[in-house]
């Protein structure tokens, strides 16, 4: 395969291209017909103690904040001069359609571009007033070496959101991607070699992420384990790291609700459903899991989406025209389609799909657009993220059984509110316990403005000036004057 961006696949540790210590090798394969893209290394504890002890010297480099801040612009410009190579790499290993991929590739350039503007807010600041007897002075001090992991339904810009916001707080990374999508990753890796980056001052790692994981929890020099991925793993995570007391931003998993008043553009809202929820074939954690539409309106709003999800194209992500590429493996497959049969077997309708055939193995799983109607509380497609094209629709009378509805969930990731009443919108929006909302927008993050979930979606936040500020210290100095 044509890849010119991808000269190796092996894992980068102090500088060097390195194969595992046992010199086995893990298979990356397209996901829609299992053909091998590229083999990576299965790395372990050994390999992921070296990258971290790599690290923790490169961090004895002081890189001035302005050579930060060239250094973050530089990237930015390197990724969008190969946007389009990148995003070829994303559709060949994660299955979106090719203008998402590049589009995937322009947000994570948008992420180094935005840290880029906001490192004059990490210059100490004066605190005002002269307090017992002496001046105080605030340092925003980079926080240690940082632990970065990242799932494969966005293989380059999750991991921008963590690496932008660790060069420019000071901190040298040891990346992890998921092992179903690292090429993206070790292909941008490799087009660092001009940035001035010091050795040891980005790593990656390929392998078994237990192993890797929970080496990057116990090592000293970690102070930041920043992580996005499943709930589970983050609680994994949170266990580990309880010993050596890590600071963790955790990045999780969603259940979105998408609620739409009696009052809302219906058909505008019908039309901003369409890309949050089919964007990665609905694998994305912002992407809405449960639509509420209020009862008068609810014939009106299914027809309008019935007609959008009906012209959308499922296919290889390569070919022009294809709105949704495969789900990621089988197993992703297995669960849309469990939550499915479930909600039908409790009485939900399918009012639009069909039943697709289940692939043979792994590979090709494609799950054409379902649309149910009458889904209840207690199926798995209202209770779990289900992580597929799947449009869930329940009806609802009233607002405030709504806001409980919505609310009912250990998630809170994002939510969406459709209604062209400001003091309705405000009123609701304010009871909603999720840490993103689009008030007549299906629009996710944007590298500009804080992203991050409440209750079990996790803590901390990515983007805006609180992704900076995850890596580094306050560090508060008073100096005696009188
Ligand atoms: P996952 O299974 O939790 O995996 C995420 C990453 O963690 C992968 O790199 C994985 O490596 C690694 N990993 C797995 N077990 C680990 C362990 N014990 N210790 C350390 N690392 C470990 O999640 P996923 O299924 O790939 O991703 C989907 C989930 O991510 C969904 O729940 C989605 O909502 C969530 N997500 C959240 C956000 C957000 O911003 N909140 C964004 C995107 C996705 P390997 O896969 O290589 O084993």
């Amino acid at each position: 395969m044509d890849l010119p961006l991808l000269k190796q696949t092996r894992g980068y540790i102090a500088g060097q291209w390195r194969d595992a210590d046992s010199g086995e090798t893990l298979d990356v394969r397209n996901p829609v017909n299992g053909d091998v893209l590229g083999r990576v290394p299965n790395m372990g504890a050994a390999e992921a103690n070296r990258a971290l002890d790599a690290a923790a010297v490169a961090m004895r480099n002081d890189i001035s904040i302005p050579t930060r801040q060239a250094m973050l612009q530089k990237i930015h410009d390197i990724v969008m001069a190969n946007q389009d190579e990148l995003g070829k790499l994303v559709t060949l290993e994660n299955g979106k359609p090719l203008k998402e991929a590049k589009g995937e590739v322009a947000y994570a350039a948008g992420f180094f571009g935005h840290t880029a503007k906001q490192l004059g807010e990490l210059l100490p600041l004066p605190v005002r007033d002269v307090m017992r007897g002496g001046e105080w002075m605030v340092h925003r001090r980079p926080a240690g070496v940082a632990a970065l992991i990242t799932p494969w339904n966005f293989p380059i810009a999750m991991m921008a959101k963590k690496l932008s916001a660790a060069i420019g707080a000071g901190c040298a990374s040891v990346m992890k991607p998921a092992n179903k999508t690292p090429l993206s990753l070790i292909a941008f890796v490799q087009l660092l070699d001009d940035v001035g980056l010091p050795a040891g001052y980005v790593n990656l790692l390929t392998g078994d992420s237990r192993a890797i994981g929970k080496a990057m929890c116990e090592h000293d020099a970690v102070r930041v384990v920043s992580f996005t991925g499943s709930t589970e793993v983050g609680r994994t995570l949170i266990e580990q790291s309880a010993g050596k007391v890590k600071k963790l931003s955790l990045e999780l998993g969603g259940n979105a609700p998408f609620i739409v008043f009696d009052d809302a553009d219906i058909d505008a809202a019908a039309e901003k459903l369409i890309p949050n929820k089919f964007r990665a074939a609905g694998q994305t954690c912002v992407c809405t899991n449960r639509v509420y539409v209020h009862a008068s309106v609810e014939e009106k709003f299914v027809n309008a989406v019935i007609k959008q999800v009906a012209q959308l194209k499922v296919g290889d992500g390569m070919t022009d025209g294809v709105d949704l590429g495969p789900l990621i493996d089988r197993s992703a497959f297995d669960k849309v389609h469990e939550h499915v049969t479930d909600a039908i077997e409790r009485g939900a309708q399918r009012v639009f799909g069909d039943d697709p055939p289940r692939p043979a193995d792994e590979w090709g799983a494609f799950y054409p657009p379902v649309v149910l109607t009458g889904v209840q509380p207690d199926m798995t497609v209202c209770r779990e993220e289900t992580f597929g094209p799947v449009v869930a629709v329940s009806r609802f009378d009233d607002e405030s059984d709504v806001i409980d509805k919505a609310n009912a969930t250990p998630y809170g990731l994002a939510a969406y509110v459709f209604t062209e009443d400001e003091t309705r919108a405000q009123r609701v929006i304010a009871q909603l316990h999720f840490g993103h909302v689009g008030w007549n927008s299906g629009t996710g993050p944007t590298p500009e403005a804080p992203f991050g979930g409440m209750k079990q979606s996790g803590f901390g936040r990515e983007g805006g000036i609180e992704g900076l500020l995850e890596f580094t210290e306050a560090q508060t100095v008073v100096r005696e004057t009188s």
